[in-house]
């Protein structure tokens, strides 16, 4: 049931509780796009569809209409896609003042057809192929973030140079800096479980101001649309504090990045029996588990765009920084790429590690679940455990280096290709290249300030 029904949001209007909807749709990058509905209107005629330009899926961050697109471009008039609410997303947003809020599903103009390149019609696709496998998925996403002295404000008139985290020291687990940062993350905690979002933790992860949040595992796009909530009222909450937070994979080259990491387990259809458990298997890893990995690291290059979409992404994988370099397995080991995680246990389950907090999740996990599918419909037998620490290992599969080189892996992805489709492939690398384009002709700092003299 939703967290908040119409009649509920009714109720709240007529108390004078509510008086904004948020409806919005998600776009590439993850992001909640939309508009702020009266709540009358919303209760009216909103509930049940509203429109928004298609450019919405043909942007960039800096929501620049990029060129070449199949779906939309100035050719083709950027019209209208229809926006038609989920009312099993509707929630209060208790962080905003008399705020609720509503995740959209993305449909042609005339609200008949689910539009292909849409993240959440994406994540829906592999979810239905695993039910017609007579299975469902649970999945969690462990986001890190960045928290700041400085209001976002201030950190954009300096240029984001100079910025002060929040703790002087690498805050990894500690009990007082987190202390001193019970403003931001107690509200994002409360706000976050107040809007019906299962909230575990928050904790001080392993750079001066870097945090993690912990949402519990839930199925794949209540799990997406959690992580999507939650990065927009992390940053809102910071915000409404003058502090600055961010989700970059890597603010910072001194700096650790932040990461997403990915947990996945599959279930029989009902959700209620763990099918990754064999109490007789390696580590407690059923049949259809090891397949299931098998299949992710067959095919981990080709999915590596949809957990390291920016040119930044790619900044974090750094040898000895948690982040991994190598698309390999071990047991409760975070040096490698994937991590089993609770072996022995029903709880076991495959952590991915590669993901950064700039990660989408509903590609992110369309992605994983696309390739474990594959895995588990060839039956693929899993490679040896990567043993020690994976960063020194020679020979493992690497994660590609760089944008460039996992836009060519998706390109070439004839699992991908089958999957999601052509055309939604075909879609994602032009948005990958276009990254790519906008980034090899801009003049960086770095070169300034290496060349300008001394070249
Ligand atoms: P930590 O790594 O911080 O010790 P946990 O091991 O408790 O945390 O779990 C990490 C994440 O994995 C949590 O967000 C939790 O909800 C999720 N998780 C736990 N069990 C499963 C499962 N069977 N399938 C998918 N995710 C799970």
């Amino acid at each position: 049931m939703a967290p908040l029904t119409l009649e509920q949001l009714t109720a709240a209007a007529d108390a004078g509780e509510i008086d904004t909807v948020i409806l919005a749709q998600v776009d590439m990058q993850g992001r909640m796009m939309g508009k702020r509905l009266h709540v009358r209107h919303f209760l009216e005629s909103g509930y049940k569809e509203s429109h928004s330009c298609n450019y919405l899926l043909a942007a960039d961050l800096e929501m620049e209409p990029v060129p070449g697109f199949e779906t939309t471009s100035w050719e083709r008039g950027y019209g209208d896609y229809t926006m038609r609410p989920d009312l099993e997303t509707l929630r209060l947003a208790p962080w905003l003042p008399g705020t609720a809020l509503v995740l959209a599903d993305i449909l042609d103009h005339h609200g008949m057809a689910p539009v292909s390149v849409s993240p959440r019609a994406i994540l829906q696709q592999q979810v239905e192929r695993l039910a017609t496998l007579g299975l469902s998925a649970k999945m969690a996403s462990e986001l890190e973030f960045f928290l700041f002295k400085e209001s976002f404000e201030d950190a954009e008139s300096a240029g984001y140079r100079s910025l002060t985290p929040i703790s002087p020291y690498n805050e990894d687990y500690h009990i007082f800096q987190t202390t001193k940062e019970e403003g931001v993350l107690r509200a994002i905690r409360n706000g976050l479980y107040g809007a019906g979002i299962p909230v575990e933790s928050t904790k001080g992860e392993a750079a001066a101001g870097q945090g993690e949040l912990n949402i519990r595992y839930g199925a794949p796009i209540e799990t997406a649309d959690y992580h999507t909530i939650a990065k927009n009222a992390a940053k809102e909450i910071a915000w409404s504090q003058g502090r600055a937070l961010t989700f970059m994979a890597k603010w910072n080259y001194a700096a650790s990045g932040s990461s997403c990491h990915v947990h996945q387990s599959l279930w029989s259809a009902d959700g209620s029996v763990p099918l990754f458990h064999d109490a007789n298997g390696p580590y407690g890893m059923s049949k259809m588990m090891q397949h299931f990995l098998a299949g992710q690291l067959l095919h981990a290059s080709e999915f590596t765009f949809f957990l390291a979409p920016n040119i930044n992404s790619y900044k974090r994988f750094q040898a000895q920084t948690f982040a991994p370099t190598k698309a390999v397995w071990s047991s409760d080991n975070r040096t490698a790429g994937y991590r089993i995680c609770g072996a022995d246990s029903p709880a076991v389950r495959v952590e991915c590690r590669v993901g950064g907090a700039d990660l989408n999740p509903y590609l992110a996990f369309a992605a994983l679940l696309a390739a474990g599918i594959a895995g588990i419909e060839a039956k693929l037998e899993l490679e040896p455990e990567a043993a020690g620490d994976a960063y020194a290992e020679t020979g493992g599969r690497a994660i590609p280096p760089t944008l460039r080189a996992a836009t060519t892996a998706l390109q070439g992805s004839s699992m991908l290709r089958t999957a999601l489709g052509d055309d939604v492939v075909d879609h994602y690398v032009h948005a990958a290249e276009w990254e790519q384009i906008e980034y090899d002709r801009r003049v960086t700092d770095w070169e300034i300030a290496r060349g300008f003299e001394r070249s």
